[in-house]
């Protein structure tokens, strides 16, 4: 990173954003992906930059959905595959489920780039958009699916989400499990599960979630999901938010 000392207290924020800046220099995330990033930063401060409470309740349900799941898909953008690409294919061998690279602002060189990113991790199969597959209730690039990725999941891992594709999935009767830092944001109440997180904690910590839970019997990871109610998460997220210090 630039000359940022570590014993300096924005160390860790700082280093996100070299890390995103990385991602745009390399052509795997778009300059919008900045402004996505910063508007993440402002939540993450009001939430004390660690995983809360209401974040590890979230992850807990969110990894139960995704081991019940029959057809799991991790869909990737831009800048998750900046932040997290070694814990996006981590994630993939752990759940047996591929990586499907899905982005808004549609572009066949940065879909390119973020698959050779990913590969360059050690991700063996990735998915690719397609004009073979489209999504219902929705007209931007993300409609472009692959037949065999998240057009026929029945729960889609997509941390990022933008609102509009987060209620396509939904209304095409597929579960949603997000990472989200603003839990006022469309995705964040549109979703079966928000996690209100930053997607660097957060990743590795459902990642841990799956395998603790992966000999969990079907019914207790049901009885999880019938506990859990993301709007009463998304109230606890705000709630911390507005807490007196
Ligand atoms: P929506 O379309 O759901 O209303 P939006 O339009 O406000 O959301 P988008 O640009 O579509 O936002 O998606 C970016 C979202 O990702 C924002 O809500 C932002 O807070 C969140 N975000 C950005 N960076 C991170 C991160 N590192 N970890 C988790 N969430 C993040
Ligand atoms: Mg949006």
């Amino acid at each position: 990173m630039s000359d940022v000392p570590e014993s300096h207290p924005r160390y860790l924020s700082l280093k996100l954003r070299d890390t995103i800046v990385a991602g745009v220099e390399s052509g795997v995330t778009s300059i919008h992906g900045l402004m996505a990033h910063g508007r993440g930063e402002a939540f993450d401060y009001l939430i004390g930059e660690k995983t809360q409470p209401f974040a590890m309740d979230a992850i807990r349900a969110g990894a139960a959905a995704l081991l019940l799941a029959k057809h799991p898909v991790i869909s990737v953008n831009g800048n998750v595959a900046a932040l997290t690409p070694c814990e996006l294919v981590t994630f993939a061998s752990v759940l047996e489920a591929p990586l499907e690279v899905n982005i808004f602002h549609a572009s066949k060189e940065r879909e390119g780039a973020i698959q050779e990113h990913l590969r360059k991790h050690g991700a063996t199969d990735v998915l690719m958009p397609t004009t073979d597959a489209q999504l219902s209730f929705i007209d931007s690039n993300r409609k472009f699916v692959h037949p065999e990725g998240i057009f026929r999941a029945d729960v889609v891992f997509v941390p990022l989400e933008d609102g509009d594709r987060c209620e396509a999935l939904q209304k095409m009767g597929k579960t949603v499990v997000t990472v989200d830092l603003n839990p006022m944001s469309r995705t964040a109440k549109c979703a079966g599960v928000t996690i209100v997180d930053n997607v660097v904690r957060a990743l590795p910590l459902l990642i841990q979630k799956v395998q603790m839970l992966q000999n969990t019997t079907l019914n207790e990871l049901r009885e999880i999901i019938s506990q859990y109610s993301n709007d009463k998460t998304l109230q606890a997220a705000l709630q911390w938010i507005r807490r007196k210090r």
